[in-house]
């Protein structure tokens, strides 16, 4: 089987995850992946290759000196279906306006980044889905890489633990990972775009959830008395510092977002999250979150406006600062391979994030696959196959 057969055969299958479902892995589907990938890691000489109750993937392959962790994660995202994905294979795209097969069209006005993939083959979807190239890219690069040392076994490589996880786009990856069964010195998750890349520093995040309720009077007779939940909560998104929300920001650059509000005069609900790279920038929003409360409460005293506010995830860069080695590794790994690479920053979160809190420190690659979560999500397949022999060189 080639390279890239590999990962056209995980995108077939449906493995996306479910926000609403309280359960792990939330969707039963995801195991029909983990089933699969557990009957190939047993072919390839992972011999205690296995599923856990909660769908994780771990297995282990022998070898010497120090052990490499390669972490993917099997579900797709949630914004568009990833049932009856239909890959495209481009060869060789000669630049302009690419047509998927149900009559949508990626053009590079719209995504500018096509111009960096002229002359590559691209996979593409049919535009009535995404195509799951995150991650399943990343898996597909970790089983070749695998197979490489299957084929060859000559060749010498460290001893690998491999980990495929279930629910990461539902930020639940590391809910029931287990670190024991890792047990490597630092790993890597292969879910990244930029092949050039090391992603080793993310968000601090919160996400926030208010209350406001108001004082319902019959509003004939509301004169000093009715307080409406609604314009409280439009209060207290005017007393948030301006100009910072996604919208306004990139870069390094912090943000507040209204995720949700509903409600009615009387009762009124907001959820917000919270983004901010530097441990006090983030301490510093969450602050003016709370005295944004703190004012409407005051404003309103016969109203109840309540705040209930929880970290979510950290930036993960002081924790791989304290093992340079991993970010060494995966430089040299890169530029064996004619690359030069960059540190880079995640505006978003990963499961890297919280491993590298709880010690495992989980630095970034990218799989040569962009535009993630939608429709127009494509694999430059040039760039994908380079991964995998940069995979084979870290685990060297
Ligand atoms: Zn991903």
């Amino acid at each position: 089987m080639d390279r890239l057969e590999i990962f056209i055969r995980y995108v077939k299958i449906d493995t996306q995850s479910d926000d609403t479902t309280g359960k792990t892995p939330s969707t039963e589907k995801q195991k029909n992946l983990g089933v699969l990938l557990v009957h190939e890691l047993l072919e390839l000489g992972l011999t205690d290759a296995h599923m856990d109750e909660w769908g994780n993937v771990y297995g282990h392959l022998p070898g010497k000196g120090s052990r490499i962790g390669l972490n993917a994660h099997m579900d797709t995202a949630l914004e568009v279906t990833g049932a009856n994905v239909k890959p495209h294979l481009i060869k060789k795209y000669l630049g302009g306006t690419i047509k998927l097969a149900n009559g949508l069209e990626m053009s590079p006005e719209e995504f500018p980044i096509l111009n960096n993939h002229i002359g590559h083959d691209l996979v593409v979807t049919d535009g009535n889905t995404l195509l799951g190239a995150d991650d399943k890219a990343g898996i597909a690069i970790i089983m070749n890489a695998l197979r490489y040392y299957h084929d060859n076994p000559d060749l010498k490589h460290s001893n690998i633990s491999v980990c495929f996880t279930v629910d990461e786009e539902i930020g639940e990856g590391p809910l029931h990972f287990d670190y024991r069964k890792m047990k490597a010195k630092y790993a890597y998750t292969i879910d990244g775009s930029d092949i050039d890349k090391i992603e080793c520093e993310n968000f601090n995040a919160y996400g926030a959830s208010i209350t406001f309720k108001g004082v319902s009077i019959h509003p004939g007779e509301g004169k000093n008395k009715l307080v409406n939940a609604i314009n409280l909560a439009n209060e207290f998104i005017n007393n948030l510092p301006q100009n910072e929300t996604p919208f306004e920001s990139e870069g390094k650059q912090g943000f507040f977002h209204i995720t949700s509000l509903e409600g009615n005069s009387e009762l009124a609900t907001l959820t917000m999250i919270i983004r901010d790279f530097k441990d006090k920038g983030i301490e510093k929003r969450v602050d003016a979150v709370k005295n944004a409360v703190k004012k409407v409460q005051q404003a309103h005293p016969t109203a109840l406006v309540e705040i209930n506010i929880k970290k979510q995830y950290v930036n993960m860069r002081k924790y791989v600062d304290r093992k340079p080695m991993a970010i060494k590794r995966a430089k040299n790994a890169l530029k064996a391979n004619g690359i030069n690479p960059s540190l880079g920053s995640i505006r978003g979160g990963t499961d890297g994030a919280t491993f590298s809190k709880n010690g495992l420190i989980t630095p970034n690659l990218g799989t040569g696959s962009y535009n993630h979560h939608g429709r127009f999500e494509f694999l430059d397949v040039q760039e994908y196959e380079k991964m995998i022999d940069v995979v084979i060189e870290l685990v060297k």
